[in-house]
This record gives C-alpha cells, structure tokens and sequence, in this order.
C-alpha cells in the first residue's frame, strides 16, 4: 500500500477508458474507489477486475441529473467517510457538424454532460471533502484549442476551464486543489469514433492527421493519461492548482 492508502476517491465516467485506468493507479497505491457511469454492467465488469473488493463500489448515475450526483457522493461518504479526491471526468463528445448544422439537441447534451455534470460533481463533491483534497476536472486539448465540427465539445470542453478556475479560488483556503487535465487524442475507443465520425464527414484519415499534427507523431497510451491524472490527484503535485495539465503530446503548441 503506497501514498494513497484509504484515501476516498470518486471517479465519474469510472468504467471508461481514462477513468478507469487512473482508478487502476490510485487502487494500487492504496485508496478506496467508488466508480461512477451510467452503465450497470460496465461498472460491475469494471470493479471486478479489481482483488480487493472492499476498496472499491459503483453507482449507476447521470453525472447531468442532481439527484443521482448527490446520490453516489453522500454513499460514497456513508460508506467510506469524507471524500480526498474527486475525478470529474465523464464526457460526452456529441457529433461532427458545422456550427450551422449543429442540431440543438446534441448540443445540449454535450453541455449537459459534459459541464452540467462536471459543475454537479464539483458542487456536491466539494461541501464533502477533507481538506487538503484534490479536484481534477478532465478537459482536452479541445478546452484551449478549437478545430472545425465539434462545436459542443469545443464549447464545453473550455467552459471546464473556467469551472476549474473558480472552483480553485473557492477551494483553496481549505488547501483543496482544483486542476484540468486536458489529453491529447488517446488510442481508445471514444477517440476512435470521433476520428470515424471525420473521417465519414470529411473523407479525410483523422488518425493519420492528428498523428502529424501531434509534435510527438502519435496518440496517448491510456496509461499516459491515467499517470497525469493521478499526478494531480496524489500529494505530488501538493503545490498546483489552478491549473491545466496538458498531456497531449505537445498539440496545443
Ligand atoms: P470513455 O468513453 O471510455 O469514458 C467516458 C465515460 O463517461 C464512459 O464510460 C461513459 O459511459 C461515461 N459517461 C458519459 N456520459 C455520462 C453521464 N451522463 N453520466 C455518467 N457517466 C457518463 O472515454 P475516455 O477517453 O475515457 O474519456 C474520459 C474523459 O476524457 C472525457 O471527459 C473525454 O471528453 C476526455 N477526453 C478524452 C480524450 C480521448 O482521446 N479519449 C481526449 C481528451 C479528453
């Protein structure tokens, strides 16, 4: 058991690709780890890859529906006691369409999810944390850059900037920190369907685009991601906050 021992941790959007894999990392340095998505089975085939069982639980929740947030922090507290580290990091990345042929409804969802869901964890998470904890809100290389067709998630994605900064200022007398990690495109599935979504639009190969747009040739490693945002997580990075931590490869050059 390492540095995180019985720390308690909640990680939205816990049975994906990012979310997991840092619960992997924060799990094996001892914490305890209650796994938020919106997926049962997901979530049960998730936590059963973990040995000990008592370290970790999941909830059924919609981060975007405040009931069901209150929900998974008050039984994460119940269950464990006050919360050290809260990973708002559920997302959703919407569709590829010009702003003129954005539909409205997807739009809404993405914000919904995507900032709603982030400002709910954020604001029913807090109130319930030890101080000297830490929030990290994932944002992307899409939260400080922009490319064409993905407006909602452009939008949302720096929106979460500005959660964090102000987050942080509120936080900070009770040293909680409060930081973004913002990846890169990351060889997973979530990443591949917004690069076939472009690829079907555009005809062009996303893939290969961004591996030339990326200064280091290439897509993140989950693992890489997982590292980052367990960095900002643990005590390590004791003395930041307020910021963003790009892990994109260099993209945002
Ligand atoms: P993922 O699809 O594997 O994980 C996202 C998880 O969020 C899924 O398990 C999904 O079920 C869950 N989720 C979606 N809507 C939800 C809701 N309303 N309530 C609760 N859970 C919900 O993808 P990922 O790559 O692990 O993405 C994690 C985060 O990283 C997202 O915020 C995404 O925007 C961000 N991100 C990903 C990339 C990438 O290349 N994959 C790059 C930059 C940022």
């Amino acid at each position: 058991m390492g540095e995180m021992k019985n720390k308690v941790c909640i990680i939205t959007g816990g049975a994906g690709s990012i979310g997991l894999a840092s619960a992997r990392l924060m799990y094996e340095q001892g914490a305890r780890i209650m796994l938020v998505d919106l997926d049962r089975e997901e979530l049960m085939s998730a936590k059963a890859s973990f040995s000990d069982q008592d370290r970790v639980s999941i909830s059924v929740a919609d981060v975007s529906n405040s009931e069901q947030v209150l929900n998974f922090v008050s039984t994460t507290v119940e269950r464990w006691g006050k919360l050290d580290v809260v990973f708002a990091n559920a997302g959703f990345s919407g569709t590829c369409a010009s702003i003129a042929d954005y539909p409205e409804d997807i739009f809404d969802k993405v914000i919904a999810v995507n900032v709603r869901g982030s400002f709910l964890t954020c604001k029913y998470g807090l109130p319930e944390m030890n101080d000297g904890g830490s929030i990290v809100i994932t944002s992307s290389i899409m939260g400080v850059t922009a490319r064409p067709n993905s407006i909602a998630y452009i939008t949302s994605k720096h929106a979460l900037i500005g959660l964090m900064r102000g987050t942080a200022k509120e936080a900070a007398p009770r040293n909680i920190r409060v930081n973004v990690l913002a990846p890169g495109p990351v060889d997973n599935a979530f990443q591949l369907e917004i690069e076939e979504r472009i690829n079907n639009v555009t005809g062009i190969d996303a893939t290969k685009m961004l591996n030339d747009w990326i200064p280091l040739g290439r897509h993140a490693r989950v693992e890489e991601i997982a590292k980052t945002a367990y960095f900002l997580a643990s005590s390590q990075s004791s003395f930041t906050t307020g910021s963003i931590l790009m892990a994109d490869g260099g993209m945002h050059i």
